[in-house]
């Protein structure tokens, strides 16, 4: 199959094309960096230039790995690796560890933390859970900065960052940590540790380095401005002398300093590697002109950059709506009203993957999680603990636990084995019909699609290493995914785009987040990058908002994020209710409706409106011959309670009748006509 460059303009092409050697895509959010790359891997392989297995590609997140192996498999391209530097890492020790290290056994920790508050008791410190929390965080900076305990204590004071609590103290516990992981029979390694190993290994052992390197001679490295210096010592140890390399990066896109980040290595590329071939790109293909102008308004107010990293982006897409800008009282009520907008995109078409709620602190998730499930709609969160805290799927492993301890269940694999336990607590074999049983059910299915997924690629798999697999995921956070509305933080969502984008809880002290107000201008500037990826994520329709208080009745306390500042008025909490448009409201009580079927109908399920009995019953005749005049079932010309919400109000015209909830333009197209004929009659 040969590669459709035609998919590519000009200047993604030069780079699609350049032949093997240095390459630099320098470029903005949504100008197709990481299109470009697909294409030239799936180029330079379908041209015979290198084969498949001598690729690795380098993705931001398992999620991304898995997107490109996607995209690389639709262009026909089969064989390439593309995994995160921890999972590269990972798996080339388990292979060259036995060389290396013989036959020492290792193990991987999935969690550090009780090894770490182990050392920081040990150094008599405070070993309460915030305290570990931020310990370990600086020793993971460290490490991903390859600084050893010593250089740490030399090397923060060259920096602003502010250390949790005494850095000799800090130093005594990353040094006794570190001698906690190598004293006893098994090594333990951290995910750090994943990548220092694999680095020494090959910088070490020139047989092992010589072999990795016939084995791997090309790389491609997605979101390459958050790259560690760890990373970034373990890509030269791949590399070698050799600098078949193509990177690709946005500066205005590095929201991961506090870990260790650099964008330096981008911004540096083209003094590295002076025969680079450069390639800068501008147009905005994912997002509307309104969206892209926001984003470079944003951006455009950073301060203390470099000038020449300032790219300004040039919207692709045909026009949108204007973002939308919305202050609401409390947080209860934000939520609330995202719920009822999302269920209005629901309505209009909008698929539920197609739309995120994105926000600064997973801790935000919790009041959108409630509001969305409280209106029935499904979602995901993704970053977060979400999945796996729920409480159907932790009773779903639970099951399979109980399961396994009495010896499996019949099956031909772990995935059939899956179904089988989880069909009593709701799995069946075709989607129910009621919210809660919905949301239950995809769940469910998730999970039983995830175990498909790994019998696939291990037919072995018994029902105990599958439970073994699931814990690792609940640790590193790697839900399945859910076909559902995606909830994540800013900084999940690098990368990613959906067609509708709500940013909430946009404040100050959440963003710019308060750690990064006490620390100061550079840090600011890292949550402004981080408002910008958040705007940049979405294709079509965006909408920002803010609540002035945590709690309903609570005082507002809260100050809108200055990162609008200039951009949009401040809204008074007064001026909502004309700006922001409410959700919709039942025409009984006129409180807001928050079910999805509440809203077909139009009014709260127990809300009394006279309905002549018979005039239901005349519509369903109508609907019933209206379907098989179409070869369809009743349902999919209207359901009972669009039915029911037109007999309540007896719309008289087109106009009245779109008002009515599940009747859109086609079905007006289709059914208007006689429906309304039949109405007037009944009228009469
Ligand atoms: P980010 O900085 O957010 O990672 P990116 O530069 O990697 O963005 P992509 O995700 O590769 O951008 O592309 C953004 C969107 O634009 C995708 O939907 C992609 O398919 C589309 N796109 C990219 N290039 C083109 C093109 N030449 N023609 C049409 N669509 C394109
Ligand atoms: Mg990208």
């Amino acid at each position: 199959m040969t590669i459709d460059l035609s998919q590519l303009d000009q200047d993604q092409l030069q780079a699609a094309i350049a032949p093997r050697g240095p390459v630099a895509i320098l470029a903005g959010a949504g100008t197709g960096k990481t299109r470009t790359i697909t294409y030239r891997i799936a180029h330079l392989i379908d041209q015979g230039l290198i084969s498949p297995q001598r690729v690795l590609a380098v993705t931001f997140t398992a999620r991304a790995a898995g997107e490109m192996r996607d995209r690389l498999r639709a262009m026909g391209t089969l064989g390439v690796q593309a995994r995160t530097f921890h999972a590269a890492a990972r798996r080339q020790l388990r292979y060259f560890w036995p060389q290396a290290y013989g036959d020492l056994p290792w193990q991987l920790i999935e969690n550090k933390f009780s090894l770490v508050a182990r050392a920081v008791r040990a150094a008599g410190l405070d070993a309460s859970t915030e305290n570990v929390r931020d310990i370990l965080g600086e020793i993971e900076w460290a490490k991903a900065c390859c600084f050893t305990p010593y250089d740490y204590v030399v090397e923060i004071g060259k920096t602003k960052r502010t250390p949790p609590v005494a850095v000799e103290k800090i130093q005594a516990v990353y040094e006794k940590y570190e001698q906690t992981k190598q004293s006893g029979d098994t090594f333990l390694l951290d995910f750090d540790d994943l990548l220092i190993h694999t680095a020494a290994i090959l910088e070490n052992s020139p047989p092992i380095a010589e072999e990795f390197r016939e084995q791997y001679r090309s790389f491609v490295v997605d979101e390459y401005q958050d790259v560690t210096p760890l990373q970034q010592r373990l890509l030269k140890a791949w590399l070698g002398e050799r600098d078949d390399l193509t990177i690709v990066g946005d500066a205005n896109q590095t929201i991961y300093s506090f870990t260790g980040a650099d964008p330096a290595f981008l911004l540096n590329f083209s003094r590295e590697y002076p025969h680079a071939t450069v390639v800068k790109l501008q147009r905005d293909y994912r997002s509307t002109p309104q969206v892209v102008e926001l984003a470079n308004t944003v951006i455009s107010k950073a301060v203390g950059r470099a000038a020449g990293t300032r790219l300004e982006l040039q919207g692709m897409q045909k026009p949108g709506p204007e973002p939308e800008y919305h202050a609401y009282d409390d947080e209860p009520t934000e939520a609330r009203e995202i719920a009822g907008q999302i269920l209005t995109l629901l309505k209009n078409g909008v698929p539920a993957r197609e739309i995120a709620v994105l926000y600064r602190v997973n801790a935000q998730s919790a009041v959108f999680e409630k509001a969305l499930s409280d209106a029935g709609i499904v979602y995901q969160v993704r970053g977060g603990e979400g999945f796996f805290q729920r409480p159907e799927i932790r009773k779903a492993i639970a099951q399979i636990m109980r399961a396994s301890q009495v010896g499996g269940v019949p099956g031909d694999d772990v995935g059939e084995q899956v179904r089988a336990i989880l069909a009593p607590l709701g799995l069946t074999s075709t989607e129910p019909s009621g919210t809660q049983a919905r949301e239950r059910w995809q769940l469910l299915n998730a999970l039983a699609d995830l175990a498909d997924d790994l019998a696939q690629s291990n037919p072995s798999l018994t029902l105990a290493g599958l439970l073994a697999e699931l814990q690792a995921r609940a640790e590193s956070r790697q839900p399945p995914t859910v076909e559902g509305v995606t909830l994540a933080s800013f900084h999940a969502a690098k990368g990613l785009e959906w067609d509708a984008v709500f940013l909430v809880g946009l404040v100050e002290n959440t963003l710019p987040i308060s750690f990064a107000i006490k620390a100061g201008d550079a840090h600011i500037e890292e949550e402004r990058r981080l408002f910008y990826v958040g705007i940049t994520r979405a294709r079509r329709h965006l909408h920002l908002s803010w609540a002035y208080a945590r709690q309903e009745g609570a005082r507002s306390t809260r100050k809108r994020t200055r990162f609008l500042d200039g951009i949009v008025p401040e809204l008074s909490g007064a001026e909502v209710p004309e700006r922001a448009p409410r959700s919709p409201r039942c025409r009984v009580c006129g409180r807001p409706l928050l079910v999805a079927t509440e809203r077909v109908l139009g009014r709260h399920e127990d809300c009394p409106v006279e309905m002549e009995a018979a005039i239901f019953d005349q519509l369903r005749a109508w609907r019933l011959e209206t379907a098989r005049e179409n070869h369809v079932p009743p349902y999919i010309v209207f359901t009972d309670a669009t039915l029911m919400a037109i007999a309540e109000t007896l719309p008289q015209d087109s106009a009245e009748l779109l008002e009515i909830s599940g009747v859109g333009p086609v079905k007006i197209e289709k059914y208007g006509e006689s429906l309304l004929a039949l109405l007037n009659n009944l009228r009469a």
